[in-house]
């Protein structure tokens, strides 16, 4: 998930990793590029041997143990020297695998450096599959090359893969079509961690259609995470702070609640301007308004969800 506002014609061409660049030149003038804030990383103690690192970009997952040290995400590439040093403090050597939950930039951006020095990079075939192929920004047709050889996973599943690593089992499952088509739920078996990826923040989500994201798929993936999990259970959001099983719960909900709103909206013929003064998200703005999305550019991105949706229906 991209974490600044820029339109909902801009968030639209979000997709792959090294477009956020582009996508901000097509939505404002162009200007010099701000240095990098001088984030910090914070770690956050989960269960014995598990972290959450918390710096710029989407939350890393971290295990330490007898067989060294895996992340989960990688944020930027130049927060690779600050995640580097959060995990020296805890294991004696580098990071040994490197999992992705999906091919975003502010996910992926740490690959190249992790990939060169040796790290293995595991995901779901799609991630390789996308960010090994140069495109076309749809928002602004310029061309976006594909990312470096290193920085590509070398192991990838179709539907599920388990890592037995530090005496837990870490184990994939992708959930098809929801944020994008490349997601995955990281599942410490033992440990009883989750990490969601972007399926799963404090904010109203981000569907990125431009690589596979659709909003009912989302709605599956929660149900599908939620029917395995139980009130112990600790949920690293893609951003956000740590969760629990009843705020997935929530979140799914809110979800549902909006998608059937906007869905009767749609149906009903309205235009998306019609859609957004109905106000489909009233009663959840305070909670999940104040991340990457208003309320009026939520409604936007699911109002064309939803019409696409629709139309597929139809065709069939
Ligand atoms: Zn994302």
């Amino acid at each position: 998930m991209k974490r600044r506002l820029i339109g909902i014609s801009g968030v639209a061409a979000l997709v792959a990793a090294g477009s956020f660049a582009l996508a901000q030149q097509a939505a404002t003038p162009p200007a010099p590029a701000p240095p990098p804030p001088d984030v910090k990383i914070e770690t956050v103690g989960i269960a014995p041997g598990i972290y959450m690192l918390v710096g710029r970009g989407g939350n890393i997952g971290l295990t330490v143990g007898v067989d060294g040290a895996a992340i989960i995400d990688d944020q930027f590439a130049d927060m690779v020297p600050k995640i580097r040093a959060a995990v020296a403090l805890l294991a004696e050597k580098p990071v040994k695998f490197v999992i992705n939950t999906h091919l975003h930039g502010d996910h992926t951006g740490g690959n190249d450096a992790f990939g060169a020095a040796g790290a293995v990079i595991i995901a779901q075939e799609n991630v390789r599959k996308r960010l090994g192929t140069p495109y076309v920004n749809p928002q602004n047709n310029q061309p976006v090359a594909a990312r470096a050889r290193e920085a590509l996973p070398v192991i990838t599943f179709e539907d599920s893969a388990t890592l037995h690593f530090n005496d837990d089992d870490l184990e994939f499952t992708h959930l098809p079509n929801a944020h994008t088509e490349t997601d995955i739920v990281v599942r410490f078996r033992k440990a009883n961690v989750l990490h969601m990826g972007d399926c799963f923040t404090g904010g109203f989500p981000f569907i990125d259609a431009n690589t596979g994201g659709t909003l009912d798929g989302l709605i599956l993936a929660h149900e599908k995470v939620l029917a395995t999990i139980d009130d112990n259970t600790k949920v690293i959001r893609g951003h956000g702070p740590l969760g629990n099983k009843a705020e997935l719960q929530a979140y799914h909900d809110m979800l549902v609640v909006v998608r059937d709103r906007v869905a009767r909206l749609v149906k009903a013929g309205k235009t998306q301007e019609q859609a957004v003064a109905a106000r489909p998200t009233k009663e959840f703005e305070d909670k999940y308004g104040g991340g990457s999305f208003n309320a009026e550019q939520w409604i936007g991105r699911a109002y064309v969800d939803q019409k696409a949706a629709l139309e597929k229906r139809r065709r069939k």
